[in-house]
């Protein structure tokens, strides 16, 4: 059997796909005669260059052009264009691989053989430079010379996955050559593509099976094709999604759709079985957590409202059912945290660990912001009582319920967010997600610090600049509030000061109502303020010490 790839690449300019552009300017040329000296095809791999570099030297010296139907295009069947589609031995087309001919005795004989014209009347001699950026300057310098006096009839065609490096070594030549980009071919049309060739060759293969080889192929239409063919010569029947999982040794969207479950639901107890069963299987666990980070990505862009692209009908159906509790936020944090964690994941000589933690990390992300709600309610935080012009003291209401059965007493193991000193410059850089906290968690703050930009620092005290006066008021009763976001992040316990409005009174600490509860609070506080391994420990393990 011949494979697919081979006996499906296109033999007319029509059959290119996705790179319409290409094929019409080079038919166009053909058609009118106005075929260029040298050419440069740019592009990622598999997607048609080289294959496009052939079809136009089919159609310069087809032997039944009017056959082809359509003007500049090649016939595709007669005897030149049999030979120079499957790159036989050809007077007038030469394919040359810079990667093994980059020297300069290579670049002379090219230029000698070059000055010999086509092999008969109204012919072209075509050139084809396969990985053009591996040659040499010395390569480059005496294809220059040609190029400034080409001998009629020659036709150069360059062909590179790396036109920068081009531009680097051989800038001046590339003035002489014109460009074509070739596309990157979408997972769609790829499997569009594979849908055409299955029916072609009497196969039977599921939607999802094609769209997991579309997506596996990675922009290039000859890699789908290979691994379709491989696909089929592995077992008889239908081509389904599980046959080419097995082939490719892909991850299953079950899995996928447990560790959506996971992070969703929270269950941080789940981690440890979802790993083993993906070390059991003997997955790959470093494309897992690729795979898991496109999933994230999906997950946010579908809830951002546009469509992930690419994924099989059982995973869409997944990511549908799990996203409406991970709000866009949230997966950004999520996708940061892998950012983070990727380079010591790939470093790690435990990868099984390594992605344990990150599960756990993820499945825990918002465990922390409960815990804040917790000592909230508490007493240490701010009752939010619109008071409308009413500028009622801060109260630290005994009216907020204690800590009610219902109230987990123990929230082990949480993780903190990374506590750091309290500088100006790190205060700046957490901003924006201090701002993003109080969106999510305290939406009256969150409006308004928008308008607000943190000023200076002195001691434990953080001014903050309120560019709109008409802010002010509102952020005086939020001071308390803001003070507790920004105390997630630093090591002391911050108060805040309005600076720029009024005349300063306002920045004046107001009289806090006194309460047991605050009492406490404020014992509590000094003490974690004294001692951060007390603080952390507060934070994560046992609730229980505020008492
Ligand atoms: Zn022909």
């Amino acid at each position: 059997m011949i494979a697919l790839a081979r006996k499906y690449r296109p033999k007319k300019f029509s059959d290119l796909l996705v790179q319409d552009h290409v094929a019409a300017a080079l038919r166009g040329a053909v058609a009118g005669g106005r075929v260029a000296h040298g050419y440069l095809f740019a592009g990622p791999r598999g997607v048609g260059k080289t294959t496009a570099a052939r079809i136009l030297a089919m159609a310069l010296n087809c032997e039944r052009r009017e056959a082809a139907g359509v003007a500049g295009e090649p016939c595709g069947e007669c005897d030149s264009c049999t030979r120079t589609w499957a790159g036989a031995a050809n007077l007038d087309v030469v394919e040359l691989d810079a990667a093994s001919n980059r020297g300069v005795d290579d670049a002379r004989d090219l230029r000698e053989r070059a000055m010999y014209a086509a092999s008969a009347e109204g012919r072209h001699k075509v050139y084809i430079v396969d990985e053009a950026h591996m040659l040499t300057r010395e390569a480059w310098n005496a294809l220059l010379k040609i190029l400034e006096e080409p001998p009629s009839g020659v036709v150069f065609v360059f062909a590179t996955t790396e036109p920068q490096k081009i531009a680097q070594s051989a800038a001046p030549i590339l003035s002489r050559l014109q460009r074509f980009d070739f596309r990157r071919i979408g997972p769609h049309a790829i499997a569009e593509r594979l849908r055409q060739v299955v029916a072609a060759e009497g196969l039977a293969a599921d939607d999802d099976a094609l769209h997991l080889i579309a997506k596996s192929a990675d922009g290039g239409m000859r890699d789908g094709l290979s691994i379709l063919d491989q696909v089929v010569s592995f077992g008889a029947g239908p081509v389904t999604a599980d046959r080419v999982r097995e082939v490719l040794g892909l991850i299953s969207d079950d899995v996928y759709g447990e560790l959506l479950r996971v992070v969703a639901e929270r269950d941080s107890a789940g981690v440890f079985p979802l790993v083993e069963r993906l070390v059991d299987g003997g997955a790959d666990l470093g494309e897992f957590v690729s795979g898991a980070g496109e999933i994230l990505r999906a997950v946010l862009m579908a809830n951002l409202g546009g469509k992930p692209e690419g994924f099989t009908e059982a995973m869409q159906t997944l990511i549908e059912r799990h996203r409406s509790p991970l709000s866009a936020p949230d997966v950004v944090r999520l996708l940061a945290v892998l950012t983070e964690l990727e380079p010591q994941l790939r470093a790690s000589g435990n990868a099984r660990l390594g992605v344990e933690l990150l599960l756990l990390r993820w499945a825990m992300m918002s465990r922390t912001v409960e815990l804040e709600a917790v000592i909230r309610a508490l007493g240490k935080g701010p009752v939010e009582k619109p008071g409308k012009g009413n500028p009622a003291p801060v109260m630290r209401d005994s009216a907020v319920p204690p800590p009610s059965p219902a109230v987990p007493r123990t929230v082990s193991p949480a993780v903190p967010p990374e506590k750091g000193p309290l500088t100006l410059d790190r205060l700046r850089a957490l901003w924006p997600r201090i701002v993003e906290d109080a969106r999510r968690e305290k939406p009256m703050l969150g409006a308004l610090l928008p308008g607000v930009e943190p000023g200076a620092i002195d001691g434990t005290t953080v001014g903050v600049r309120v560019l709109d006066p008409v802010h002010a008021e509102g952020l005086e009763r939020q001071r308390e509030a803001l003070a507790l976001l920004i105390g997630r992040y630093v090591t002391e316990s911050v108060r805040i000061k309005l600076e720029g409005v009024g005349r300063g009174e306002r920045s004046a600490p107001r009289p806090g109502r006194l309460t047991e509860d605050g009492v406490r609070a404020d014992r509590l506080e000094a003490l974690r303020a004294r001692d951060p391994g007390l603080d952390a420990a507060v934070d994560a393990l046992d609730l229980e010490l505020l008492e």
